[in-house]
């Protein structure tokens, strides 16, 4: 088993990201020095928001301006640090069928950060993948770490993360090296929760079009969501794990169908003046859709299917008990509300302890 290694300072890849903005809070709320890297550092809105969560005057934040395709930019982010965690990956094709650049970037970005790593002697880099390279979740099975997609299934986006994940496990098993660092790849499911970046990513239209009622009704599939806290949880403690060394960790809380979110939204907002949907869409219809829409193909043929993934890693290895689906729901939906994502109706009434402030 790899022994804990001391951590003196951690590169935080793409701190502008919403999973990367609570993993530097939660860095910063352990005492950590981070580092993070943005594409660029003339961005000041960015940078004040960044500059904001690092709360502590005794572990100054340092930000470097980086893009993962290009090879000289990453020597000098590198040095000096213990430990990276690469989050940096394009994601604004989440729902896309064609490829594109996406697998280029995903992948030739996380081989150049790998190789600087390996150069500057980072002794342990942590991986976000997903749980797409795990499974496209087809089949009501169990499904754990030892599972990987087949890479002619799913979206542009969940091949880039397949092809990225399985580029840094080849990396490691080429480099004829003692020296070489520990691999540790976190594999989150659909990330929900509090939001406090500065733009809307991937994770944020599903919650927003159900609160909204953009369609009125929802397809009938089960998403394996899981809570951002937890996400940036499993990632700070898998930089010291002895045991999470060489594994991957599938971190998900439980798979629950579009119409059960709209349900929990409208649990909390309904009396607020918002009017969530919860009406499931026809399947037939959908399918003739299909034949239109080949983006709406992996839809059908999910439907109605509630996988299982097997969490022991998650919970007994990173020691992550996971937060309640619906508390992750409600707390994403206040956070887009007090963001100005989402209008604020007349009846809205902000919790106290707002998710935005308080996490
Ligand atoms: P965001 O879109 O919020 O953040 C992505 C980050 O990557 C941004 O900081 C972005 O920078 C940066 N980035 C993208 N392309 C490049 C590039 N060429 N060079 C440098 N930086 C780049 O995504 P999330 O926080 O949701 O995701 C973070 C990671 O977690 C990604 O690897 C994603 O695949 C993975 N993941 C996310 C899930 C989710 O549901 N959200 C689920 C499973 C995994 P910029 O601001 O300049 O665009």
């Amino acid at each position: 088993m790899a022994e804990k290694v001391e951590i003196t300072k951690v590169l935080v890849t793409g701190a502008t990201g919403f999973i990367a903005g609570h993993v530097i809070r939660q860095l910063q709320q352990n005492c950590i020095n981070v580092r993070g890297t943005i594409r660029s550092n003339n961005d000041a809105k960015e940078r004040d928001l960044l500059e904001k969560l690092c709360i502590d005057p005794s572990k100054p934040f340092e930000l470097v301006e980086a893009d993962v395709l290009n090879t000289d930019d990453w020597e000098s982010a590198v040095e000096g640090c213990s430990h990276v965690i690469h989050l940096a990956s394009p994601t604004d094709g989440f729902w896309k069928e064609e490829e594109g650049e996406m697998t280029e970037q995903a992948v030739q970005g996380t081989i150049n950060i790998l190789k600087a790593c390996s150069t500057a002697g980072v002794k342990r880099v942590i991986l976000t993948s997903s749980v797409l390279a795990v499974s496209s979740f087809k089949k009501s099975s169990t499904y754990s770490e030892k599972d990987w997609t087949d890479i002619n299934e799913g979206t542009a986006y969940s091949k880039s993360k397949i092809q990225a994940e399985k580029a840094a496990w080849q990396f490691l098993k080429d480099v004829e090296s003692d020296e070489i660092f520990e691999l540790v790849s976190i594999n989150p499911g659909f990330v929900l929760g509090p939001y406090f970046t500065n733009s809307p990513g991937c994770s944020v239209a599903v919650i927003a079009d159900v609160l909204m009622n953009k369609n009125s009704r929802v397809p009938h599939i089960a998403l394996p969501v899981c809570d951002v806290r937890d996400v940036a949880k499993a990632h700070v403690n898998a930089l010291s794990c002895p045991e999470a060394a060489h594994n991957r960790h599938i971190i998900v809380s439980d798979f629950v169908f579009c119409d059960k979110i709209g349900k929990i939204l409208a649990s909390e907002f309904k009396s607020q003046g918002y009017n969530p949907t919860t009406a499931v869409a026809s399947r037939p219809f959908l399918k003739f859709l299909s034949f239109f829409d080949s983006s709406l193909r992996n839809t059908t043929a999910s439907w109605g299917i509630k996988p299982n993934v097997d969490t022991t890693r998650m919970r007994e290895v990173l020691k992550i008990t996971p937060i309640s689906v619906d508390k992750t729901i409600i707390d994403m939906a206040y956070s887009l509300i007090q963001k100005g994502f989402l209008p604020e109706k007349l009846k809205f009434r902000a919790p106290e302890d707002l998710p935005v402030k308080d996490n």
